[in-house]
């Protein structure tokens, strides 16, 4: 009997990730820059599977949806125009003895009061003193709540005054709007269609915590999907989603402190729990799209925000949410949120940025119905966070495994040579290594014994090793061994390429 155990904390998390090359803090050398992380070799190929699997579901294989890539610069009036540089804050409180700045709605969170960011400033101040929450860092006392921007500000050009000010992004989501009308006339696209984006973003967090869960720097996967404003409910794909039975958590449940029940999304838009039948669609397909790449449904639920914490111009928000080892936290956004965007951009550009309805022949202003926001950073931890085993069977044999799904392994095969004096299979290892490296992210690793350099392999998530041994040379086999159940087969080296594109696609299983 096999004992697992999950990770015990996101600072475990954070040491296994640094251990294996995945995560550096950025700037380490020099003892650190709070909120910006480097990605070591196999990070990097991480967040590019990530990057490239969201990309491949929701833009490469739609006709619905296209891609952009917007500047990280803008004019500083897209900021202006969609709220950012007046409203884009989070309440700080300021240690009167130390002078550390801490984030108001976080601290109260941790004293267990739900929900905090919702709550205005002066119910904060209140709650602070009734609570009698101290500086964790000294113990001091703390200053009243007030509300700082998150903006990033900076410098255009080499003349400093006000009017050379402009902002790093703090969403991808704006570049879109601005672009909304480029974008639907070039590519001739007919509501409903969506707009998809994958970039950098920049918050200047007042306590950047939680390892990667909450950067200064960080990466969103976005798609605007704009609808005909009177068409909201009219998504023709509701049977591919409506029997996705999940973990929701609805506003009404919440404020009856109820738990969160297990229900078909169909129940919910039955129900109207869900508002808009496109919004539900988006919601099931980001959903389907963490399970399809491994992830425990168990840990995973929808939660709508209560009345008072959504923002102010959404209908309707409901944030994907991840068991994380600090509690239930936000993993993606998929807020409705109206007409607002495009309304504001039309206000403050003064240009028509409405969409000419051909059936109709009349103009409207498009709906935002869902815009499913999505971290690259958060999935990044949620794929590792699941994945992670400790198993021990009772024997001295423990190993740690990272039981990823091969499409996002950062390399999908290892060629071991047994020996790594032995010049025969060196050789004869190289050549197999060559080939493979022609299909797959292939590793090569000679160093130690056998059992190691697949404890170093299960360690980083590779699904298969293929080990090179006397019989090779004799037979033109391997031995392929599967990372998940430590099983192994022996293969034809003309087969292997063909053997391993199909076990890595999931057409077939591994099995002896
Ligand atoms: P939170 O309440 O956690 O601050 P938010 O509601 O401000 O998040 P959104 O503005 O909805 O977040 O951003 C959409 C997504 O972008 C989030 O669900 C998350 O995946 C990611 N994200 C936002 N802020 C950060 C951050 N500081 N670090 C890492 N990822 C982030």
């Amino acid at each position: 009997m096999v004992k697992e155990d999950k990770i015990a904390s996101i600072a475990d998390l954070a040491s296994f990730c640094k251990k294996n090359g995945f995560v550096f803090q950025s700037g380490e050398i020099y003892g650190g820059l709070a909120g910006f992380w480097d990605y070591g070799p196999l990070g990097a190929e991480l967040r590019n599977n990530i990057k490239s699997l969201w990309w491949g579901a929701f833009v490469r294989k739609r006709e619905d949806v296209v891609g952009i890539d917007g500047a990280i610069i803008t004019h500083p009036m897209v900021w202006k125009a969609s709220g950012h540089v007046d409203s884009f804050t989070d309440p700080l409180v300021d240690c009167l003895k130390c002078k550390e700045r801490h984030r108001a709605d976080n601290m109260l969170e941790d004293v267990g009061v739900e929900n905090a960011d919702a709550l205005s400033i002066e119910r904060m101040d209140e709650l602070i003193q009734k609570k009698k929450i101290k500086c964790p860092k000294c113990k001091g006392d703390l200053g009243n709540v007030r509300r700082y921007n998150l903006m990033f500000r900076t410098q255009v050009g080499p003349v400093e005054s006000e009017s050379s000010i402009s902002y790093l992004r703090p969403e991808t989501a704006q570049l879109i709007f601005s672009n909304f009308q480029f974008v639907q006339k070039i590519n001739r696209m007919k509501l409903p269609f969506g707009i998809a984006q994958i970039g950098r973003s920049f918050r200047n967090e007042i306590s950047p915590r939680n390892f990667l869960f909450r950067d200064r720097e960080f990466e969103q996967m976005e798609i605007e999907f704009f609808v005909h404003p009177d068409e909201y409910n009219k998504c023709p794909f509701m049977d591919e989603v409506n029997e996705l039975v999940l973990n929701a958590y609805s506003s009404e449940n919440q404020l009856k402190k109820q738990k969160m029940k297990k229900i078909a999304l169909k129940e919910l838009v039955k129900k109207k729990i869900m508002k808009a039948n496109w919004q539900a669609y988006w919601i099931a397909k980001q959903y389907y799209w963490f399970i399809e790449l491994g992830v425990s449904p168990d840990n995973l639920r929808v939660r709508q925000h209560l009345p008072d914490e959504k923002s102010h111009y959404a209908l309707d928000t409901w944030d994907i949410e991840y068991q994380f080892p600090f509690g239930w936290k936000e993993l993606q956004g998929i807020a409705n949120r109206t007409t607002f965007d495009m309304t504001q951009h039309m206000k403050y550009s003064k240009k028509d940025l409405q969409y000419f309805d051909e059936e109709t022949g009349k103009k409207v202003v498009p709906y935002v119905v869902a815009e499913p926001s999505q971290g690259v950073e958060r999935a990044f931890l949620v794929f590792i966070t699941d994945s992670y085993r400790k198993e021990n069977s009772g024997t001295k044999d423990e190993r740690v495994v990272l039981k990823l799904h091969p499409k996002l392994s950062p390399i999908k095969i290892a060629v071991f040579p047994l020996l790594k004096n032995d010049d025969n299979l060196v050789k004869k290892s190289r050549e197999i290594f060559n080939e493979l490296r022609e299909h797959f992210e292939t590793f090569y690793d000679s160093s130690g014994s056998i059992g190691r350099r697949y404890r170093r392999m299960d360690e980083v998530g590779t699904p298969y090793c293929i080990t090179v041994d006397h019989k090779t040379i004799e037979d033109n086999t391997v031995t392929v061994r599967d990372r998940d159940s430590m099983e192994q087969m022996r293969v034809k080296t003309d087969e292997l390429v063909n053997y391993l594109r199909e076990l890595l696609s999931g057409k077939i299983k591994f099995s002896k």
